[in-house]
């Protein structure tokens, strides 16, 4: 019972079939039919021109922040964003830019901030180059960032001429979070970034969608890297059945972990919001229990259970397609007798 991440799911047998049998070409000559599909179905489903296939979710979004941003720029984005926190300081590493990180409620920065935070004109400031958003957040535990505050600040954006960029690893999970379209998320960004191989099960591989013009930079960027692949429509079929048959099932995730965090808020010692749970993240805090988060998560590994430390005294929990109704109440089960 693996709740460490979306990213364990392992591709179906449709997927696996569709690798087997995926026409495939040299991507870098643009000759591979699979690959072409998938971008074609993901730039349709995004609501964009076009849309690239790289190699990971972290890829996506740098090669993002590298196509839209030059060496020297400013990048608004939220504190707990993954950009910030999670991709190995890739924005400086590699693009050369400086982020600036704006405090968030529920993963959402407040427009006025944004604003405010947006450089003008003047000889000792930076240019601003990019805002990122990220949803669903993953460090606040799954949140969809409200419509209205992406909309706040898109507008925002518009009038300065600062492009926006949707991190939408999960954006698939807001979507049928909240019964919208995804489009009804990214017509408030320029580019979104999403990932094939979290809960839409693929193995491998992300999209990053935008405008026809910008796809044809972020093409080279992602060549500059070393992402330029092959025939890797043997990669690109399971993609295509993740986008085309795996989005409605997330909401059985989400069913499953509300059911995991009212089941967890049942047990002595531990707490969880559970109106905060609104995709497929649950967020526990085991501070009750005077174990420490290694104590706790050996004690329920001992179980089988498998879950992450996320921040002092705060477990994180991922639903996902291999986690079945009966592996929550299994869990369930498991956790308690650890806690005994
Ligand atoms: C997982 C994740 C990423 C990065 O995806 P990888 O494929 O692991 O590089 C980016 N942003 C968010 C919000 C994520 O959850």
């Amino acid at each position: 019972m693996d709740f460490r991440s979306d990213t364990v799911t392992k591709p179906t047998e449709e997927m696996r079939q569709a690798m087997a049998t995926a026409q495939v070409g040299d991507d870098v000559y643009g000759e591979d039919p699979t690959v072409n599909r998938l971008e074609e179905l993901a730039a349709e489903k995004l609501g964009k021109e076009a849309a690239l296939f790289v190699t990971s979710g972290t890829q996506g979004n740098q090669v993002a922040v590298l196509t839209h941003c030059r060496a020297g720029d400013e990048v608004l984005l939220e504190a707990e964003s993954h950009i910030f926190l999670y991709e190995g300081g890739a924005a400086s590493a590699l693009a050369g830019v400086q982020t600036r990180p704006l405090a968030g409620n529920r993963g959402a920065m407040d427009p006025i901030q944004v604003k405010k935070a947006l450089r003008g004109e003047d000889i000792h400031y930076p240019y601003s180059g990019l805002i990122c958003l990220e949803n669903t957040h993953n460090k606040s535990g799954g949140k969809i960032v409200p419509l209205e505050n992406m909309r706040a600040i898109y507008e925002i954006a518009r009038e300065k001429q600062v492009p926006v960029h949707l991190d939408g690893a999960r954006l698939f999970n807001a979507a049928v979070g909240i019964d919208q379209p995804v489009t009804a998320f990214t017509q408030y960004a320029d580019t979104v970034q999403v990932c094939l191989s979290k809960g839409l099960s693929a193995p491998i591989g992300s999209v990053l969608a935008g405008s026809k013009s910008f796809i044809r930079e972020a093409r080279k960027w992602r060549k500059r890297l070393g992402g330029g692949l092959r025939q890797v429509g043997v990669i690109a079929a399971p993609g295509i059945i993740a986008l085309e048959r795996m989005v409605e099932r997330l909401a059985e995730d989400h069913v499953h972990a509300r059911m995991l965090a009212e089941g967890l808020a049942a047990i002595q010692g531990l707490k969880v919001a559970i109106e905060g749970v609104e995709t497929n993240i649950v967020l526990c805090d085991i501070k009750g229990t005077n174990l420490s988060n290694e104590e706790f998560l050996e004690r329920l590994k001992a179980e089988q259970v498998l879950a992450v430390p996320f921040d002092e005294g705060i477990i994180r929990f991922v639903t996902h397609r291999e986690i079945t109704e009966s592996a929550v109440h299994n869990a369930l089960k498991g956790i308690q007798k650890a806690l005994k």
